[in-house]
């Protein structure tokens, strides 16, 4: 079984996802896709992460397809587009949403990122979804420290979590963001969690990968979940690759090798804004 994360209200997740940005796309790879999201359902990355915006819709039909019959096996997530947070959009949006997906509930769902429509009026929006049955868990996206601190002065204080843009080359978020989702126990759901596949060439994750019999990604993944609140989604559109990031979750880094990795990318000194991909 994978290690599980616990949402603010106590429910378990799996530590280690699926993300579905780019899926369900391209008719040569649908077959190999569907298969890496099932496999990848089967070995316990039953999380999968998606959005309204990922293909205009084709994702998340891409997705009705292929968890036909294993939706209730999965912890399923969507997000919603900033313009479409409003009271009365919202509820269109996530109806969308739930009939492109061929499900009556999204397990999460995110504010993809932050617009111009006030928080209070989105929170009141996912609280009602809540309340509907549409629902389960309501969170945000790519929401800095003044976004998270905005969102619990405009009643947020429900909010399941924050997906942002964290791995070894993008640790800015370590400096404030991440301690101050700590103290509201709020688990951070990182997202390219391997750069895209960037991080394939850094001579430090080559190195301690070849000691562990391991790729260099396995360990740039195995980075990400070093830290016991972290979920994280890692795109996968191929079978190996989902057996490759399955793989990471029980590498354990010693001292040593993080320290490597500390001094290969360095921890951040000061603020700097969110990235976002
Ligand atoms: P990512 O997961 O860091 O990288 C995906 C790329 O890495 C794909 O090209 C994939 O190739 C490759 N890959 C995956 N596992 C691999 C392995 N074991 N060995 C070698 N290559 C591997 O990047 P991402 O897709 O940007 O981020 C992950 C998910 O986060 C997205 O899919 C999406 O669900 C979410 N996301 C959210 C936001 C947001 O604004 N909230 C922004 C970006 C992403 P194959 O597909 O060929 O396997």
């Amino acid at each position: 079984m994978i290690r599980q994360v616990r949402l603010p209200d106590g429910e378990p997740v799996p530590a280690l996802g699926q993300g579905t940005w780019r899926m369900g796309e391209r008719a040569d790879r649908r077959a190999e896709e569907t298969a890496s999201i099932q496999e990848g359902v089967d070995l316990g990355l039953s999380l999968i992460d998606t959005a309204e915006m990922y293909g205009d819709g084709a994702t998340e039909a891409f997705l009705g397809e292929a968890l036909a019959g294993i939706r209730d096996k999965t912890f399923l997530v969507s997000k919603a587009y900033p313009q479409n947070a409003s009271r009365g959009r919202l509820a269109r949006a996530c109806d969308a949403s739930l009939k492109r997906l061929k499900t009556d509930r999204l397990d999460l769902y995110l504010l993809h990122w932050r617009g111009s429509v006030p928080l209070e009026e989105t929170v009141e929006a996912m609280q009602a979804l809540v309340s509907a049955g549409k629902i389960r868990h309501w969170g945000v996206s790519n929401f800095d420290v003044d976004d998270v601190d905005d969102l619990i002065a405009a009643g947020g204080a429900a909010c399941a979590t924050n997906q942002v843009l964290y791995n070894l080359s993008r640790r800015g978020v370590e400096f404030d963001l991440l301690p101050r989702m700590s103290e509201r126990r709020m688990p951070p759901m990182a997202y390219s969690p391997i750069e895209q596949g960037r991080l394939v060439t850094s001579s430090a994750l080559i190195e301690i990968g070849r000691r562990h019999g391991l790729a260099p990604l396995q360990v740039a993944l195995a980075w990400v979940m070093r830290r016991s609140d972290v979920i994280t989604i890692p795109k996968a559109g191929r079978r190996d690759h989902v057996r490759q990031n399955r793989a990471a979750v029980d590498v354990a880094l010693t001292t040593d090798e993080l320290a490597t990795l500390d001094a290969a990318f360095p921890a951040p000194r000061n603020k700097s804004a969110l990235e976002m991909l």
